[in-house]
């Protein structure tokens, strides 16, 4: 039982380290090229050089959660018309 919660907070402490470069990292810009995209709030993203905002992940760009979302939301405003 102890061993198990110690692989346990292990495993968090990898997927911590993992989210807190990934929210620090910055990311290429769609409109410019340039590598000047940051994290300027919860889901939001913005390129220094261009002024390009971007909606993505609350702590990666984009996330698989976020692009299925998305996918759903197209779907219904699809099917709203
Ligand atoms: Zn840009």
């Amino acid at each position: 039982m102890a061993k198990a919660s110690i692989r346990y907070g292990f495993t968090l402490r990898k997927r911590y380290d993992a989210v807190l470069k990934q929210k620090r990292a910055r990311y290429r810009c769609d409109v410019c090229g340039k590598l000047a995209v940051k994290r300027i709030g919860n889901g939001i993203w913005q390129c220094k050089s261009c002024g390009a905002t971007y909606a993505g992940g609350a702590y990666t760009m984009k996330t698989e959660a976020g692009e299925a979302s998305m996918r759903m939301l197209s779907q219904l405003k699809e099917a709203m018309k």
